[in-house]
């Protein structure tokens, strides 16, 4: 039996499970109470706690559940309380049964009656209470500006500075300015699918390749992540300029960046440093010219700690490949229709580079990375192109309407296709890095194009048909996530992105529908990631009672020596994962329920890494669901 902790009510202890909510939230006053207020209440906080919530709170208009685990097969009772120890609630719950993600008996916990704002909050079952919470139509207000500044403290090859940085100790100088001038690998070092060395794609010399984002904890720049990562800022841009929300939360002078008073969007300043980056990453002449190189990274793995900056690891450019020229195409191709209006040479730049990407890869279509891909950095290896082809041309076609591309569009296996379950992983998901056409539909459904209305129709009403299959695996679940358990009893490396995916499909569902129960449903999933699941973590820094502290990264790397800083907040873990890889966790989680293979802790890289495509989807849910807060 574990030891409880004891600590007044409100008054929270890290015994209790956490530090202090991020902000202090306004206690309700005069409460409507359906029973006397009682003495002050003990807190008694068992461990692991049995009522999980969503900690970072809930929206008023839209659903509230939590999750009570306990072996009670009939329904048992529940109740709100403020922080006076005020029942503003008084329901039962319903009995779920055995969690098979999580190995619990769970009871679903519903209070979506309960609409008013304030806090803090507390559910109460058995005596036993949640974390504290709040309700409010701002809980991802100030989220989504921390997600997308995690884009900032990753940028390479500038230095990181105050006041941006947001406190002192994240600032830095530029990391790797080295890279301006770094040596071509000859292609003995990767070893494409074919098991062969393909001389043809060996590159001589220096290139500059300085800048873009650090791709996660590592100081590797990957060109097929970072290609993730940039559609989904742009096409977070794109819905709201398309009409699905305010087009102005990302106006000039939203982000704390050196660029947010240059009158341009600084969500576009942002992936501007990226696609400067991809732009360097394409070859200008030779053999495959138009063709983008695969990575940049050092030639061993660093250590832990390490500043960017005081990284003295030689670093080698990757040959190219077909799927990183096809990033390339899509992005350029989004860049080229986007920035037009704020920048027409550089539009123009990326229209030219998205073309001659596009031919690169038609003239060599299987030049794909395998799973030799060298040492100090992820192989990002990927069988198929197909996926990619599909996707780079749907966005050319949307930026040019030419008809070669539209013919591509028609006559690939991924026309109008929006799944909801990952070929690759096994698992329940729409796209990753590595299956990846679905983009293309996402973009079709979104952006104006030639496309025939037939179509464009079609595209969207398979996004609410996958949306309805995420929320009716939610449904399904324990703690109502939209994954299930794979056919081999597993959850995949960053499970959590395999949810945050999902609900930007149940997002644009509800642009797509106006079908509100869309909102309810991606609201509901969003608070499983944000603390109402079996490790009571909210998987996000710096938000909720027990957020995530120690994220698998070299620099925010406080937890192994206090010279280095803390996280800034805003970063979204990839969660469990029951491959558990790492030595950290090998031993430790042996036998881990799906679910529970986490751990918070900076060595656990494969369940607690984070990741600009990650962080990119989680910025995109937040903004949807602060938009559909506020609607
Ligand atoms: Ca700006």
């Amino acid at each position: 039996m574990k030891k409880y902790a004891f600590c007044a009510i409100w008054l929270l202890c890290s015994a209790c499970g956490g530090a202090a909510p991020t902000a202090p939230l306004e206690v309700k006053a005069a409460a409507p109470a359906p029973s006397a207020p009682e003495e002050p209440v003990v807190m008694e906080t068992a461990d692991p706690p049995v009522v999980m919530v969503n900690q970072a709170g809930y929206l008023p208009d839209f659903r509230k559940t939590a999750v009570y685990r306990g072996a009670e097969t009939d329904p048992v009772e529940f109740e709100l309380v403020d922080a006076a120890g005020v029942v503003l609630l008084r329901e039962r719950t319903q009995v779920y049964g055995p969690d098979t993600a999580s190995g619990d008996h769970v009871h679903r916990i519903d209070f979506s009656n309960w609409k008013d704002e304030g806090g803090p909050l507390r559910l109460r079952v058995n005596g036993q209470y949640s974390q504290p919470f709040s309700v409010g139509k701002d809980v991802y207000r100030k989220m989504k500006l921390d997600a997308l500044s995690f884009f900032y403290h990753q940028r390479s090859g500038v230095p990181i500075e105050m006041p941006f940085a947001g406190r002192e100790n994240l600032a830095r100088p530029a990391g790797h300015p080295e890279d301006a001038a770094v040596e071509c690998l000859p292609p003995d070092a990767f070893i494409f699918t074919s098991g062969q060395v393909d001389r043809r794609y060996a590159c001589s010399g220096v290139r500059d390749v300085s800048g873009g984002w650090y791709d996660a904890g590592d100081h590797g720049k990957y060109v097929v992540n970072g290609g993730a990562a940039l559609w989904t800022l742009l096409n977070l841009f794109e819905r709201a300029r398309y009409g699905g929300s305010n087009f102005h939360q990302f106006a000039d002078g939203t982000l704390s960046i050196p660029e947010n008073t240059n009158r341009v969007p600084d969500i576009l300043d942002e992936a501007r440093h990226e696609l400067a980056f991809f732009l360097k990453m394409q070859e200008e002449k030779g053999p495959f010219a138009g063709m983008l190189h695969h990575k940049i990274h050092s030639d061993q793995w660093t250590g832990l700690p390490l500043a960017p900056h005081a990284d003295t690891m030689p670093r080698h450019l990757y040959p190219v490949t077909t799927q990183a020229t096809l990033n390339g195409a899509a992005v350029f191709a989004m860049a080229a229709r986007i920035y037009d209006t704020y920048d027409r040479e550089f539009a123009a730049t990326c229209l030219k580079a998205a073309k001659a990407a596009w031919k690169a890869a038609k003239k060599n279509p299987q030049v794909v990375a395998s799973t030799d891909g060298g040492h100090g950095g992820g192989p990002y290896d990927d069988p198929r192109a197909d996926d990619e082809f599909y996707w780079a041309a749907a966005e050319l076609f949307i930026t040019t309407g030419e008809e070669v591309y539209k013919k591509e569009l028609v006559a690939s296996r991924y026309f109008k296709v929006v799944p909801s379950f990952l070929e690759f992983d096994e698992a329940d998901g729409v796209f990753t890095w590595k299956d990846i056409a679905p983009l293309g539909n996402l973009s079709l459904a979104v952006t104006p194009s030639r496309l025939g209305e037939a179509d464009v129709i079609a595209i969207r009403r398979n996004i609410i048909n996958a949306a309805a299959q995420f929320a009716k695996k939610a449904g399904a679940t324990g703690y109502g996530a939209p994954l299930t358990v794979g056919p081999k009893g597993t959850y995949p490396w960053g499970s959590n992105s395999n949810i945050i995916n999902a609900l930007i499909v149940m997002g644009l569902a509800f642009d797509f529908s106006g079908d509100l129960s869309f909102v309810d449903e991606a609201a509901d999933a969003m608070g499983y990631l944000l603390g109402r699941n079996p490790m009571d973590t909210c998987y996000v820094t710096g938000y909720g009672a027990r957020p995530v502290r120690h994220p698998h990264h070299r620099f925010f790397a406080d937890q192994l020596d206090p010279a280095f800083p803390a996280p800034p907040p805003g970063i979204f873990s990839g969660g469990p994962n029951s491959g558990i890889q790492d030595d950290h966790v090998k031993e430790l989680l042996k036998g881990c329920a799906p679910a529970k293979c986490y751990v918070d802790h900076i060595q656990s890289w494969s369940t607690n890494e984070i990741a600009i495509n990650w962080n990119a989807s989680f910025a995109w849910v937040a903004a949807f669901l602060d938009d559909a807060g506020t609607r």
